[in-house]
């Protein structure tokens, strides 16, 4: 779906004021399209910033104007100022207002002329432009298609094409699912125009702390459970552990992914205990849709294999919730 482009890209003919967005708790994809748009758009004499609704995480530290990102929860005067001024507000990597969290009021009211571009599934009605597109890897291939058709492609330049690729590879796990010709045609081009892939895949997915990796040892030897019954495994963290082992929001980032390791394996959540809230971080393989048990049961989304949501109901309620879906409603869709 691609709605009033035109629209937008008349807009671009002069310089704006411009934000742009992406959901809480940001991933590679998200701050990779942010950026990417950022390096291209900036050529053009627009002001532009780029606001995050919560915490970067660290492992993308080193990425081109990485430092320039306001974080919403610390900024919120001023990034309520620029939100409201704005001529233009991109929206990032999702796909409904509730995934920025406390940074919803003040981009819902502002009259700016608002963009998404996004690749999950169910884009809520918020925006004025909508690219979204469920069968691309990442929003960093849809910004970088988009850039295409507007005859930019000579105008990405190395920070822009940088910044993409993380998403690239991030969303795909190092190219191994959300694949397609289409993605690999782009991967194609980016190596042309100079991207070097071993130094970004290692930058990105060697990024471990010693911190993180104990953190990731502990997770999978204490507090693993597999249920073998459903081919599903659960890893849960509580308060007392965030509190016991010090566990910052993005600490977890990609540890339900080492679930999916174990071959037998078609279902994995990580369930964590946040200050008011539980959060839940799902995966799956194959058919196996995650997105259906989130959506329908913890207000969440995301994609088939890769979704989320969150619970008000106390943690240990919510783990034994997800138990009996995986163990009931779902079993026979995970056995056969
Ligand atoms: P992760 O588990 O890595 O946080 O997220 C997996 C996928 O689900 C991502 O595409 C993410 O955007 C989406 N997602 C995560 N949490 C939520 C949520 O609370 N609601 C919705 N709709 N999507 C989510
Ligand atoms: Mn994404």
């Amino acid at each position: 779906m691609m709605q009033n482009f035109k629209v937008l890209q008349e807009l671009l003919q002069q310089p704006r004021r411009i934000v742009i967005t992406a959901h809480a708790n940001p991933d590679g994809d998200a701050i990779g399209s942010s950026l990417g748009l950022f390096h291209y758009l900036e050529q053009f004499g627009h002001r532009i910033t780029v606001i995050m609704p919560t915490e970067i995480p660290a492992f993308i530290n080193w990425m081109p104007n990485f430092n320039q990102i306001l974080v919403y929860e610390h900024t919120k005067r001023i990034s309520n100022q620029l939100l409201a001024d704005a001529d233009i507000i991109f929206c990032l990597d999702y796909n409904g207002l509730k995934r920025v969290e406390k940074m919803s009021g003040a981009l819902e009211t502002s009259d700016a002329y608002k963009v998404m571009i996004d690749h999950h599934m169910d884009p809520q009605d918020f925006c004025h432009a909508v690219l979204s597109d469920v069968t691309a890897s990442s929003a960093c291939q849809l910004v970088y298609e988009w850039i295409v058709e507007m005859g930019g492609i000579d105008q990405m330049n190395e920070d822009c094409l940088t910044s993409l690729y993380v998403g690239l590879l991030t969303d795909t796990g190092g190219f191994r699912h959300a694949t397609s010709p289409r993605l690999f045609r782009i991967v194609a081009n980016m190596l042309e125009k100079g991207i070097d892939n071993n130094k970004l895949t290692d930058l990105v997915f060697n990024s471990y702390t010693v911190k993180s990796f104990n953190l990731l040892a502990y997770c999978i030897s204490d507090r693993l459970e597999l249920l073998d019954d459903c081919n599903t495994g659960i890893i849960s963290i509580s308060k007392e552990d965030h509190k016991k082992y010090n566990i910052k929001r993005g600490d977890l980032e990609g540890v339900v992914n080492f679930i999916l390791k174990i071959r037998s394996i078609r279902c994995a959540a990580l369930i964590t205990e946040r200050s008011d809230i539980v959060k839940l971080s799902t995966r799956s393989k194959g058919d196996f849709s995650v997105q259906e048990i989130c959506s329908k049961y913890f207000n969440g989304g995301g994609h088939k294999n890769a979704s989320g949501g969150a619970s008000k109901l106390p943690f240990e309620e919510v783990v034994a919730q997800f138990k009996e879906l995986v163990q009931g409603e779902y079993k026979a869709k995970l056995t056969e």
